[in-house]
């Protein structure tokens, strides 16, 4: 960055953390909490952070970026939530017990939430977990600007956080949150709510009660590529009004 380092931001730095707790989320993803207590270790929603293991035979490495799915508003910890996919690193850390530690580096990134403005999330399968922490932070901190979620997974049962988030939804009148199945077929589980991927009608729809909303977007690369594509093109959204995350690493 010029000019030297962002104030707005703490500074990151190198913590040993021990594991409080983790627990399955979805077939597919779990959550990982880090005790942060006595450590100093701050940041903003929602910034990311890396996460090794060191002495895991990876060979991509023993350390993985990931976007931190905890809130500023949950004091003495962090949490991650990731896909758990048969890597050497995954599978030790879906192993890794309460007391055993993790070396984090953060907070990085300014992937940060605009407490001020009115908000449209879309998120594309895991990159639900930076909105988790945002829309935690928002409710937590009793914040009344308008946040729209659209989340897209592929099966019902693949939509992190969905209990929690209805509940935001029940607790706040500025939270509304919608989701959409992109592979109904391949789930035993009836789904009666919107199907297919995030589009054009449904983002113009959502975003059109809004006094100039920023865009926040997270999930694999083609997924973000689409809908900035379409957020830039079709619907004509200013590119300062767009901020993204894009999980690359799958
Ligand atoms: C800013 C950011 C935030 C993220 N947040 C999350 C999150 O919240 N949750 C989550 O699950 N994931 C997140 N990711 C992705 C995460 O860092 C991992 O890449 C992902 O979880 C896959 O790891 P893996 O071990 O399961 O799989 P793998 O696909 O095996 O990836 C392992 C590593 O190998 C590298 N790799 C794989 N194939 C190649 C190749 N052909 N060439 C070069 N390198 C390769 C990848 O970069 C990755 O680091 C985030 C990524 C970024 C950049």
């Amino acid at each position: 960055m010029l000019g030297g380092p962002d104030p707005d931001v703490p500074a990151p730095g190198r913590y040993v953390l021990p594991l409080v707790a983790s627990r399955r989320e979805s077939p597919s993803a779990m959550t990982f909490q880090f005790s942060t207590a006595g450590t100093g270790f701050q940041y903003r929603s929602n910034q990311a952070i890396r996460l090794a293991l060191p002495g895991v035979d990876d060979p991509w490495g023993a350390v993985r970026t990931f976007s931190l799915s905890s809130s500023p508003s949950e004091p003495g910890m962090i949490a991650v939530t990731c896909k758990i996919s048969d890597t050497p690193f995954k599978q030790a850390l879906s192993r890794l017990h309460p007391g055993e530690t993790a070396v984090v580096v953060g907070p990085l990134g300014h992937f940060l939430l605009d407490v001020g403005r009115p908000t449209v999330f879309l998120a594309g399968g895991i990159g639900i977990t930076p909105f988790r922490g945002m829309l935690r932070f928002a409710t937590d901190t009793g914040n009344t600007v308008p946040r729209r979620l659209l989340y897209s997974a592929r099966v019902p049962a693949e939509l992190v956080f969905r209990a929690e988030l209805d509940a935001m939804v029940r607790a706040s009148p500025a939270v509304q949150v919608e989701y959409t199945i992109t592979r109904p077929g391949e789930s035993g589980e009836a789904w009666t709510g919107r199907v297919g991927r995030i589009d054009l009608d449904w983002i113009r729809a959502t975003a059109a009660p809004l006094d100039r909303p920023m865009f926040y977007l997270a999930g694999l690369p083609d997924m973000v590529e689409e809908m900035v594509g379409l957020l830039t093109g079709p619907l004509g959204v200013p590119e300062d009004d767009i901020d993204y995350e894009i999980f690359r690493g799958f």
